[in-house]
């Protein structure tokens, strides 16, 4: 069985990746990361602060992990982001995937009206629409790592949690997203991990959205949300 995941080398994304890594069923994985361009503020196009040290993150994790199974890892951004992930082509498994603008489909366009009229454009609904937008273009279902997390109003969580049912949203433009971990917290992924013997792999992992010289910044949301 093929699986198809967004990785992004933070704690939820890499903790499905050990996940199926160890999963025997699954026989192939296809990675996608987006470095985001759009982001924050709607139509402004503030570009992600996190990328360069997700994309070194991403690197340093590869160099412990068994990749045997990985058939592709695909990084999609503006032609001028390709610099900044050139060090990762030492493995051959590494694709880039140019895309200059984002496209929006009508069904996306539709749903990113939709959520603005809400007065939920905020960083999550610009990232995840864009994702919808990768996953329509590539024709691919795919998991998207987001946990259990009821905590914050503003979340991507919130605005669908209505609407989850198992691991799907049911929303047609979300339909390609898989949510393999949607029923679990952080620390229960924490505890699955110290189980398995993961931890040391997830102390690698980098959560912080707005790091300061290549360290995490101590007070966004991701980092108070840091559990190892
Ligand atoms: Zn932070």
């Amino acid at each position: 069985m093929t699986n198809n995941i967004f990785w992004t080398g933070g704690f939820d994304s890499t903790f499905r990746l050990l996940q199926i890594i160890n999963d025997d069923k699954i026989s192939e994985i296809n990675i996608y990361y987006i470095t985001l361009f759009i982001d924050n503020v709607n139509h402004s196009n503030i570009g992600r602060r996190s990328v360069d040290v997700e994309l070194k993150t991403m690197l340093n994790i590869l160099s412990v992990l068994d990749t045997s199974k990985i058939k592709s890892f695909n990084i999609i951004g503006k032609s001028e982001d390709l610099l900044m992930c050139s060090f990762m082509f030492n493995y051959s498994f590494m694709n880039y995937i140019c895309k200059e603008e984002v496209t929006y489909s009508d069904k996306t366009k539709i749903l990113y009206f939709d959520l603005f009229a809400n007065d939920f454009v905020n960083r999550p609904i610009s990232q995840y629409t864009y994702i919808t937008d990768i996953l329509e273009e590539f024709n691919i279902e795919a998991d998207i790592c987001l946990e259990y997390n009821p905590g914050n109003p503003r979340s991507f969580w919130s605005l669908v949690s209505k609407q989850i049912v198992g691991n799907k949203i049911e929303l047609e433009a979300f339909s390609k997203f898989n949510l393999p971990i949607i029923s679990l917290t952080k620390e229960d992924m924490l505890d699955i991990s110290i189980k398995k013997g993961w931890t040391d792999v997830l102390k690698l992992t980098w959560s912080c959205w707005y790091p300061k010289d290549s360290l995490p910044c101590g007070v966004c949301f991701a980092c108070k949300r840091r559990v190892i």
